[in-house]
């Protein structure tokens, strides 16, 4: 009965990694769909630009499984507001 248990053990081990994996896999297509404008102020965003790529900030929204972009002037807004609510 022992070896039976153990087994069983197993099996929900493999199926936790599984699900990780998968996890994993929506959170990775999850930033394959970032948005190709901000999510505040709509200003475009390019993708092939490698500064912006550093300024601009993204959000991932999990529960909601959306992602979004905020531009430096909005998220330096965000932010500031964030820290008036403390
Ligand atoms: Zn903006």
């Amino acid at each position: 009965m022992v070896n039976q248990k153990r087994k069983l053990q197993r099996k929900k081990k493999k199926q936790q990694q599984k699900e990780a994996k998968q996890k994993l896999a929506k959170k990775t297509g999850l930033y394959l769909q970032i948005p190709d404008k901000c999510g505040a102020c709509s200003a475009p965003f390019d993708k092939k630009s490698k500064e912006m790529a550093f300024t601009w900030k993204v959000a991932v929204y999990e529960e909601e499984e959306k992602v979004y972009l905020f531009c430096p002037v909005c998220y330096n807004k965000k932010s500031k507001e964030k820290q008036d609510n403390v």
